[in-house]
């Protein structure tokens, strides 16, 4: 087994106004040589003196990386040779940087790891050299400007581990305000080192990478190194210490020709600049300028608002968005209100507009108002959408518009009973059909209602009227098959059935109170172990459709039992805002129908939105469902702490659900790509590779316990089909073949899992992975998305 060693080198721009040891602006993008100076320029004779502002920013990084902050940074001059560096030697810091010993933690893939920072220093940045055909040109502009170098030590493991750190990293320095980290300008840069070794056996020889432009080329550029180095190990040959560049249209790293690591700087002490002590004074005015770091601030947001771990992430990944939301929360915003706003519509709006959220005409005090308007219900959801939209157009104040258009909504029930009877007496043959069971005229009546009001009565309150008004309940039973519909063979098999039979009975025999009108649907006739990405189709849109019409209490889904806990986490992904409840239930003997189905029945008038398993008397969550016959207590959740109902925080991008034929042929398309595997003693890595030759692009695989493997090198282990997968871009997500939580963090070989790339699905079961990586493949195609979606999961 190997290990892999990675260290970075990031050089950040400072962002002062002037050089670090002279006046000159660093300024970029003007005229070449325009800011220059004797003292940029290295003329005999001339004095640095250094910038005071400077060393402020460096200390603030050395503050927030927990540095160890030296009582006297030291310069030295770094002497080399070469166009872009006038002076013939660079201001730096060798023996005595600003800061060290310090630290950034990290968590990846649900693995936490501290890295540690090795120093941090202070130095000028050299000149740009630009090539013309056979021409060189100088740019001496950036000769001079403060840069800062932070150093890791050896902490990180793989290319997307390195990927995420550079990433806080980048986020930190925005916070700080000292650096715009933008990778492709240059104002922030990366050079790596990595190493590999037996397992045990310490560093191995060095390899460094340099001039790493971008997030993508440091993981893509490690994760190749890692692997070549290991390539070569394997053969027995033996790394030489280099130094290498990054070939992005190769996609692989290329030896240089020269050694510089062999040059002697020969460092001394800048004899025109004296050593910085920073005093009490200046530390205290550094404390005071410390702002609450992202990872800080993330935690306490998530805590004191109740806010999800992803909305958090949003709202904190700048500092500027993070300032925005406490400011709308502080006037009067609610909390989580505002996350779901701001994530949501105003960043959809944003985008469209190309905007951004500090110059826009929607102020924290626009959106704390128009969110209160409709807290107070003073508009409902549909309408407050359209005042946001007018907001981005007219620059008013939200009321201001609501007033303007008389879009103040009807709260009043008093107000809309008049108007609720005159629609009732202007429609009798509606109101005969609906006391008759019929609940579809209701969609009629309330369309009446919003047409006399002009769209401005409270949705909500319309329903709640006009039900009352007949005090029914409707509940749409959908038949999926499975023996809830089913009957005996004289065999004793089960066969599948007409659930309509069963409906009708329970009508007859007045088992549920008088108020309630079902009606069943036939959505397909089969036993569930027979369900068809067809079936699925026809049964989501079929949901899809009936939700629309809003003239219901409640659904009822009668489903077989074996594939239940499939079908249930699928809506669970897909319905992720539903005004209603859904019901799904089963059960294991056809006898048992009536019963099932009258339980499942009354929960769809009883609950609150969301989708529920009435099941032996029981409700569960539709998420984690598992079920065990012989354990003899049938159906139950597995790794919940609390039955979830709606998917929330972990919900999903919307896919579209509207058209049958084309959902069956995306859903085909998506099973096509994934399979499910149990791990099991002897399975064959080549077994996995034959699978991704057929097409398979995502494994769901059940490891043992919190997420072990064979990873040793051997044919019976999943060594090979991981080497194979990544060069292919296979993605192998996992989860525990117990009533367990895959964290990697127990066992060697969950250790050589999470560093081979596979992603643990956390507390999901294997069957609501499977079903979110299907919502997923179904509104989106990228894979870095794909991933992210599906490591939502925690
Ligand atoms: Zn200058």
């Amino acid at each position: 087994m190997y290990q892999s060693y990675i260290g970075l080198e990031i050089h950040i721009q400072l962002l002062t106004k002037s050089k670090v040891f002279c006046s000159c602006r660093a300024a970029f993008g003007e005229e070449p040589n325009s800011n220059i100076c004797p003292v940029c320029m290295g003329y005999p004779g001339v004095l640095p003196a250094l910038n005071e502002e400077a060393v402020r920013q460096a200390y603030l990084v050395c503050r927030a990386l927990d540095c160890h902050l030296n009582e006297g940074g030291v310069f030295e001059r770094k002497n080399y040779f070469y166009p872009d560096m006038p002076k013939n030697y660079q201001i730096s810091q060798f023996a005595s940087p600003f800061g060290v010993e310090g630290h950034l933690d990290l968590e990846y893939r649900k693995r936490k790891r501290r890295v540690r920072i090795r120093e941090v220093h202070l130095e000028e940045d050299a000149g740009k050299m630009v090539h013309v055909g056979e021409l060189s040109l100088l740019d001496y502009n950036r000769a001079g400007t403060p840069l800062l170098e932070i150093v890791t030590m050896p902490d990180l493991e793989v290319g997307e581990e390195a990927e995420l750190f550079l990433q806080q990293f980048r986020r930190l320095v925005r916070y700080l305000g000292v650096c715009d980290g933008n990778m492709e300008e240059g104002s922030l840069r990366c050079d790596a080192n990595v190493s590999v070794n037996l397992e045990g056996q310490g560093l191995g020889a060095k390899v460094e990478i340099k001039n790493l432009n971008s997030f993508k080329f440091v993981r893509k550029a490690l994760s190749f190194e890692i692997e070549r180095q290991i390539e070569i190990l394997e053969r027995g040959g033996s790394v030489s210490q280099e130094t290498r560049l990054w070939n992005e249209n190769r996609d692989v790293t290329e030896g240089m020709r020269s050694k510089e690591s062999a040059f002697d700087y020969r460092y001394f002490p800048e004899p025109d600049l004296p050593p910085f002590h920073p005093d009490k004074k200046f530390i205290e005015s550094l404390e005071a300028e410390l702002v609450e770091l992202p990872r800080t601030r993330k935690a306490r947001l998530m805590e004191h608002y109740g806010i999800t771990e992803s909305q958090a992430d949003f709202i904190c990944e700048e500092k500027s968005t993070a300032d925005y939301y406490e400011q709308a929360v502080a006037l009067g915003a609610d909390p989580q209100a505002a996350a779901l706003w701001m994530a949501a519509d105003v960043q959809k709006i944003l985008k469209r507009t190309a905007g951004n959220l500090t110059d826009c005409p929607l102020s924290p005090e626009r959106l704390a108002e128009l969110l209160q308007l409709l807290a107070a219900r003073r508009i409902h959801g549909k309408i407050a959408k359209q005042v946001l939209e007018v907001l981005f157009e007219e620059d008013r104040d939200p009321l201001e518009i609501i007033q303007d258009r008389g879009w103040e909504q009807i709260t009043d029930a008093e107000e809309l009973d008049p108007i609720v009877d005159q629609i009732l007496e202007e429609n009798p043959k509606a109101v005969q059909q609906i006391r008759g069971g019929d609940s579809r005229p209701l969609i009629f009546l309330v369309g009446q209602l919003m047409k006399k009001t002009s769209g401005r009565a409270e949705p909500g309150l319309v329903k709640e009227l006009l039900s009352a008004r007949f005090d029914l309940s409707f509940v749409q039973v959908l038949s999926m098959g499975g023996a809830i519909g089913g009957t005996r063979t004289g065999a004793g098999e089960v066969a599948a059935g007409d659930l309509k039979l069963v409906v009708d009975k329970l009508g007859q025999d007045k088992r549920l109170p008088k108020n309630i009108r079902f009606e069943e649907i036939e959505i397909s006739r089969i036993l569930s172990e027979e369900i068809t990405p067809e079936d699925w189709a026809a049964l989501i849109t079929s949901l899809d459709a009936y939700l629309k019409q809003e003239n219901a209490s409640g659904v009822v889904i009668a489903h077989g039992t074996d594939t239940l806990a499939y079908t249930a986490s699928l809506l669970f992904w897909l319905f992720p805002r539903i005004s209603l409840p859904i019901v799904l239930t089963a059960t294991l003997d056809p006898r048992g129908a009536e019963d099932a189905l009258s339980n499942a029945i009354l929960t769809a008038t009883k609950q609150p939105p969301g989708i529920y398993l009435s099941l032996e008397g029981k409700i569960l969550s539709p998420l984690n469902l598992k079920f065990e016959r012989v354990a003899g207590d049938g159906f139950r959740n597995w790794n919940l702490e609390q039955p979830l109902f709606a998917s929330g925080s972990l919900s999903l991008p919307q896919p579209s659900i509207t058209d049958r034929t084309l959902l069956r042929k995306n859903l085909e398309q998506a099973i096509s790509q994934v399979c499910i595997l149990r791990v099991y003693p002897g399975m064959k890595g080549d077994y996995l590779i034959a699978l991704m030759n057929s097409g398979v692009r995502y494994f769901i695989l059940e490891l043992y316990d919190t997420g072990t493997a064979n990873l040793r090198e051997s044919p019976f282990s999943l060594r090979k089909a991981f080497m194979d997968g990544k060069t292919r871009g296979v993605r192998f997500f996992c989860t525990s073949q117990q009533e367990g939580i895959v964290d990697f963090s127990g066992y060697i070989t969950s250790h050589e899992l999470w560093r081979e790339g596979a992603i643990p699905m956390g507390f999901l079961t294997t069957e609501s992975a499977y079903t979110r990586l299907l919502a997923v493949l179904l509104s989106c195609e990228a894979e870095e998305e794909v991933i992210r979606l599906m490591e939502e999961c925690r």
